[in-house]
């Protein structure tokens, strides 16, 4: 069922609430695939109503050409989610809805967390994100939220700020969704031709030749080989790689012992801009 009011929103959350059920709550931007339909699938294993939330965030975009070409398509979002999750309610607001008159993004202190990969690349973006998903735990007040670990940096950011505001919202990470080829699923992959979507399985391969190097070799060895991969697909440009671990999400050069890493990548396509990331040692 389709809401796009908070006050409706609210009204149906009452009755659920008074049924003693267990809210969740699956924020997203939309054009939704099966990263997205598989968030919804943990959801409702644990939670009797789950809420999903389709909003294209302002906010959180620190390119207008990327938030104007940002795929938006909430009719086949709907079917999608009707067909599979009938009990589902679906938020999708309009701007002012969320946001008032005042289209900003409040600042947070996410200390290391947001330093360096996408809080270095993306000037404001976790500010963005940070206001949008605050403000969605009010209205909707969950007991569960889900997100996938694809935004690695993002999960590790809505942890935190549920930290920071105190927010009673337990938040459970899922697995990446992948296509066959490896490539993670995205919204933005609908931007790339048949021939990119092919090529830009070296994002993962990338990942995999980290995770199968981690133990035996250094992370600068590591990096060398990243950068080689890329440069024999000249119309991929890598933007970073980085090995960090889990907890500060500082890159680093040098491995500690009993420290879980990832590696995490960003690369264009064009003008697409693809991100993905991966465990490496735990
Ligand atoms: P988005 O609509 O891209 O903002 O994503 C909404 C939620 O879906 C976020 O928690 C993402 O991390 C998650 N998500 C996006 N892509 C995937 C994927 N391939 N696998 C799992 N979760 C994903």
């Amino acid at each position: 069922m389709l809401v796009n009011q908070t006050s409706k929103l609210q009204t149906k959350l009452k009755k659920a609430v008074n049924k003693q059920q267990k809210v969740g709550l699956v924020p997203t931007m939309g054009a939704l695939h099966s990263g997205h339909l598989a968030l919804i699938g943990e959801a409702q294993k644990i939670c009797e109503q789950v809420v999903v939330s389709i909003f294209v965030n302002p906010t959180q975009f620190n390119n207008a050409s990327d938030l104007e070409k940002y795929p938006r398509n909430l009719e086949q979002d709907l079917a999608q989610i009707q067909s599979s999750y009938p009990n589902v309610i679906v938020f999708a607001p309009e701007v002012s809805e969320i946001y008032g008159k005042n289209v900003a993004a409040e600042e947070f202190d996410f200390g290391s967390i947001t330093t360096f990969m996408e809080g270095e690349y993306r000037a404001g973006h976790f500010n963005g994100v940070g206001t949008i998903i605050k403000r969605l735990f009010n209205l909707v007040k969950p007991d569960f939220a889900f997100f996938g670990e694809k935004d690695f940096q993002q999960l590790r950011v809505i942890q935190k700020l549920v930290e920071i505001t105190e927010q009673p919202v337990k938040v459970v990470g899922c697995a990446t969704q992948r296509e066959v080829n490896g490539l993670a699923k995205s919204s933005r992959n609908q931007r790339l031709t048949e021939e990119q979507k092919e090529k830009a399985a070296i994002i993962y391969q990338a990942l995999e030749t980290a995770k199968n190097k981690f133990n035996q070799s250094s992370i600068a060895e590591i990096k060398t080989e990243i950068k080689g991969i890329f440069e024999a697909y000249p119309e991929f440009e890598l933007e970073y790689f980085e090995i960090a671990d889990v907890k500060h999400l500082v890159p680093t050069e040098t491995k500690q012992t009993n420290t879980p890493y990832r590696a995490f990548i960003a690369a264009f396509v064009n003008e697409v801009r693809l991100i993905d990331n991966i465990a490496l040692n735990y």
